[in-house]
């Protein structure tokens, strides 16, 4: 059974191979015209020596007509010849090929036959000569297409070997016998070469899939690499590789002058909170689509990360302009799936120019004018101007001050007490820091600890800070607390809440004794590292209290989560107090919430008797501020605790 499928497969297209049908057809159509020409002069030469010999018909008019079907059929391929035929048009064409090659055998090898009657010894060789030679010929241009080669030497070369074989000449019997020898040869050896094609171009099908498949993955791979998977927008590396592109370009004289932005969503983080990941995607993809609808040929957009987008804006562009429309866009409400979501926006711009020379300077700027951006109400623009440049390069000043600074020296600690607003009796004090540069002099904390919090060194800061308060606390009677401002950076660092953890143990001093502030903002950064930050203090056995409060966009929903015993109000709200009723209500309601919470409440920032007195009616119990005292040197606060005095004014 095998056997017979396997001879069958000897002379059958192989048609579920469509690579090597149409390799075959590409490799045969080469060889179509060699067959046909010397299938035709060979039969030519064949005509001419029987001329005189055989009967018009078989020497004429019958060779005519193979000729002129021969020719047909020629003329028929060398059309083709740039067509570039399916698979199944080339398995089509290569079956009819197998037949035709059955039809032509067998007509040509009747034909013989019959003229070898005619004439005498060497034309009758003639006749024996031209039917093998031309059936070695044509099978080998048929060596690509097994099939129709199998076919026209069994064809041809069964008839021939019993004709001579049975012709009682010993001769002629042998030479039967040589040609049936002959042709079991070159059958096996066009097999084998046979199989070694149609292997070549299964490999090279092979090869051409993986390479198609290489290309395509290349091409995705480099997709990804410039493109932003969410959102289709160019990614942060095309857009800091187009930034670098034009600076290079302007560098070598060329190029026109262009801008570059940053926009961030306020409030992204909230959505993203309340309603989970998959409601934040849709809004950032909502969020560019606004944007590319805006975009316009002078200006590109790219995510850089998060909540945050990029722009490259050209020099005729109206930053302010542009900015105002693009915030405008962003603030309208995001309409998905089930919810309405509504965010805004800051945007900073930085033009490249005479203030910088490299595309980080640039960014810099722009993340310095979007800063600003966001220090205003949210939905603004503020593009980077001379006086940004000069604030920044104070904040690099201090920055290289901080770095080469002898912190142990020359940072200290000072004291604002914490009244009881109704026995007006000091009950703690805050612990603010104090830096007095060496090469810049006095440093306010707001301008240091900022620069600090930019580079790794507020880690450095705060453990230097906080070995001085334990030394303070040391000096002072066990039941004297102190508060310590804890930014956003050490909170969010696992590696420094462990040192400062060690630090506060190894000293000895009962961590009750200290309270952590921490802002709202601070928190948000990283909230839940944040969260567990707070815990590991609050196990410690300190106490937590959370710093300007309503400043920050914080929900009021995260302040539930968070293990507080202090909530302190900021003192923008205690100033406005006595001259808003809508900062006035805002500070009862934080008292409000503070009772609700179980948590004591602080107001920060008091200035006048006023202040303190409605603070006292509302409900507040502790105040801080200018008004009750000062910050104080070490050396005073113990003085301060002792005689409780009401008004101590000290410089700060
Ligand atoms: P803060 O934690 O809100 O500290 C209170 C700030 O308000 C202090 O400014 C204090 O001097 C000032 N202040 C107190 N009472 C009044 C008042 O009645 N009126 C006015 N106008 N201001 C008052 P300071 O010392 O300049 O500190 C500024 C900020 O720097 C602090 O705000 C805190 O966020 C940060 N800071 C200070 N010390 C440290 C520290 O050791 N570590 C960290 N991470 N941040 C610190
Ligand atoms: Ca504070
Ligand atoms: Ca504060």
């Amino acid at each position: 059974m095998a056997l017979l499928k396997a001879l069958q497969r000897l002379f059958t297209v192989e048609k579920g191979n469509p690579a090597l049908v149409q390799a075959q057809l590409r490799a045969f159509s080469k060889q179509i015209p060699l067959l046909y020409v010397i299938l035709l002069a060979n039969t030519a030469f064949v005509s001419a020596t029987h001329y005189s010999l055989a009967p018009f018909f078989l020497t004429v008019e019958l060779p005519s007509c193979f000729a002129l079907l021969a020719i047909a059929r020629l003329i028929g391929w060398w059309r083709m010849r740039h067509v570039k035929p399916s698979a199944d048009d080339a398995a089509s064409r290569l079956n009819s090929t197998v037949y035709l090659s059955a039809a032509l055998g067998l007509a040509f090898m009747v034909w013989g036959l019959s003229l070898y009657p005619y004439g005498n010894v060497y034309t009758q060789s003639h006749v024996v000569f031209y039917m093998a030679l031309t059936m070695i010929a044509c099978v080998f241009c048929l060596m690509h297409l097994r099939a129709a080669a199998f076919v026209l030497a069994l064809i041809v070369m069964v008839p021939f070997v019993v004709f001579f074989g049975l012709q009682g000449e010993v001769v002629l019997a042998a030479i039967a016998a040589n040609m049936a020898l002959v042709t079991g040869v070159m059958l096996f050896i066009l097999s084998t070469h046979y199989s070694d094609f149609a292997l070549m171009v299964a490999q090279r099908d092979n090869l051409e899939t993986v390479n198609r498949e290489t290309q395509r993955l290349s091409d995705a791979n480099r997709k990804l690499a410039h493109h932003d998977s969410l959102t289709g927008l160019p990614n942060r590396r095309s857009f800091i590789a187009q930034a670098e592109a034009r600076v290079n370009t302007i560098k070598a004289g060329g190029g026109a002058g262009f801008a570059l932005g940053i926009v961030d969503l306020d409030g992204f983080k909230a959505v993203n909170d309340l309603y989970g990941h998959a409601t934040g995607d849709a809004l950032l993809i909502e969020a560019s689509r606004r944007m590319a609808q805006i975009a316009g040929p002078s200006i590109v957009f790219a995510r850089l990360g998060g909540d945050e987008f990029g722009i490259l804006a050209a020099q005729d562009v109206d930053l302010a302009g542009f900015g105002r429309t693009l915030c405008e866009v962003l603030r309208q409400p995001y309409e998905l799936d089930d919810v309405t979501a509504e965010v805004t926006s800051s945007c900073g711009f930085a033009e490249f120019g005479a203030d910088c020379s490299t595309t980080s300077e640039l960014f810099e700027h722009a993340d310095y004018a979007l800063y600003q951006a966001k220090d205003k109400a949210g939905g603004q623009t503020v593009v980077f101007s001379a006086i940004h440049r000069d604030n920044l390069r104070r904040v690099h000043e201090i920055d290289q001050a901080l770095r080469n600074a002898d912190l142990d020296h020359e940072l200290a600690l000072v004291y604002q007490p914490v009244f009881n607003t109704h026995s007006r009796v000091v009950v703690a004090v805050e612990a603010l820091a104090r830096w007095r540069s060496a090469t810049l002099g006095s440093i306010g904390p707001a301008q240091f600890i900022a620069a600090a919090e930019k580079s790794s060194l507020i880690n450095r800061v705060t453990l230097v800070l906080l070995r001085k308060l334990l030394n303070d606390l040391r000096m002072w009677p066990e039941h004297a607390t102190a508060s310590f401002n804890l930014s956003a950076r050490t909170l969010a660092s696992p590696d420094s809440m462990v040192q400062l953890l060690g630090l506060i143990q190894r000293s000895g001093i009962n961590p009750a004794r200290i309270e952590f502030e921490v802002t709202e903002t601070a928190l948000m950064i990283d909230f839940d590292a944040a969260l567990r930050s707070l815990h590991m203090l609050r196990n410690m056995g300190s106490r937590i209290a959370l710093d300007d409060f309503g400043t920050g966009y914080s929900s009021l929903s995260h302040v539930h989560q968070l293990p507080l015993d202090k909530i302190k109000i900021d003192r923008k709200f205690i100033g406005d107090m006595t001259k808003s009723a809508k900062a006035a209500s805002v500070v009862k309601t934080v008292i409000d919430l503070c009772d609700n919470l179980g948590v004591v409440c602080v107001a920060e920032g008091v200035e006048t008797e006023e202040q303190a007195r409605l603070l006292e009616s509302k409900g507040c119990s502790l105040a801080q501020g200018f008004y009750f005292g000062k910050p104080m040197p070490a050396r005073d606060v113990l003085a301060a605790q002792q005689t409780g005095l009401a008004r101590i004014r000290h410089a700060g």
